[in-house]
C-alpha cells in the first residue's frame, strides 16, 4: 500500500504510515483526516480498499508488529526453474523446499536459550526499561493507572488491556503494562502472548512434510535447479 502512494510524495507517505501504524482509533482518525485534507484522491483510494486491510487499529484480527515475507512469493522466487516440470515433480520441489525451511528453522529455534523469540525479547526489554520509571497508582490487584508525560493510561492485568492499545494489538506488554506488572511483582514474560514463546515456535516447525507418494520424476531434483 505504501509503495502505491510513493508517487504522491514523501510527505504523504509519512502521513500514511502514521495512519497505518496508529494503535488508537482517535490517532487513526486524526491522521487520516489530515491525509484527506492533503490529498483527497489518495484518501478515497485508501478508504475504498478497506481500512481493516492496512490500518493496525482497524484490523479485524490481532495483528503483529513483525513484518514477515510472503511465503508464496518466496517459494516462487526459489522455484522459477521448476515451473516447466510435470505437476508431480513440481509438487515434490515445493514439498522439498518447505521441508528444508522447516528443518533450518527448527534447528535455529533449538539454539534459542531464552523463553521468548529474539525479536520479542528485545521489544519486551525496551518496554521494561522505559516503564521502570513510570508512576503506577491503583488499589486493586489488577487495575492500575500509569502516568507517562502528563497522560494517564489504565492498565487491566486481568483482561490484558492497556489504554494505549499496544498490549492488545501486539500481544507483548507495553511500557505501562510492564510498570504495572513490576508493581505487583509478577513476571513480564508470563504476559506475553503464547505464540511469541520459544515453545510455540518450536511446535510450528515440528510437523513432518510428507512426501508425495509414488511419484515418477523426469529427472533428479537438486536445490539449485541443475
Ligand atoms: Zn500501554
Amino acid at each position: 500500500m505504501q509503495k502505491n502512494l510513493v508517487h504522491y510524495g514523501k510527505h504523504l507517505v509519512a502521513i500514511f504510515k502514521s495512519v497505518a501504524y496508529a494503535y488508537r482509533s482517535e490517532e487513526f482518525h486524526r491522521n487520516f483526516t489530515a491525509l484527506q485534507v492533503l490529498k483527497p484522491t489518495a484518501h478515497r483510494h485508501l478508504f475504498d480498499v478497506g481500512e481493516h486491510r492496512w490500518a493496525r487499529s482497524k484490523c479485524l484480527v490481532r495483528p503483529s508488529s513483525f513484518m514477515t515475507s510472503n511465503a508464496a512469493e518466496s517459494l516462487n522466487s526459489h522455484l522459477l526453474w521448476a515451473r516447466c516440470l510435470p505437476i508431480c515433480s513440481l509438487l515434490e520441489c515445493y514439498r522439498s523446499i518447505v521441508e528444508k525451511w522447516f528443518d533450518e528453522r527448527h534447528v535455529s529455534v533449538i539454539g534459542i536459550s531464552h523463553q521468548l523469540t529474539e525479536k520479542t525479547a528485545l521489544k519486551l526489554q525496551v518496554a521494561v526499561e522505559t516503564g521502570c520509571h513510570l508512576i503506577v497508582c491503583g488499589t486493586t490487584t489488577h487495575m492500575f493507572t500509569v502516568e507517562q508525560e502528563n497522560k494517564s493510561y489504565v492498565v487491566d492485568l486481568q483482561n490484558l488491556t492497556c489504554e494505549c492499545k499496544e498490549f492488545e494489538l501486539d500481544g507483548i506488554p507495553c511500557r505501562h503494562v510492564c510498570a504495572a506488572i513490576r508493581r505487583v511483582g509478577l513476571q513480564v514474560t508470563d504476559f506475553v502472548a503464547k505464540y511469541f514463546h520459544q515453545s510455540s515456535l518450536m511446535g510450528t516447525y515440528l510437523p513432518h512434510i510428507r512426501i508425495v507418494p509414488h511419484t515418477l520424476f523426469d529427472r533428479p531434483i537438486s536445490w539449485d535447479g541443475k
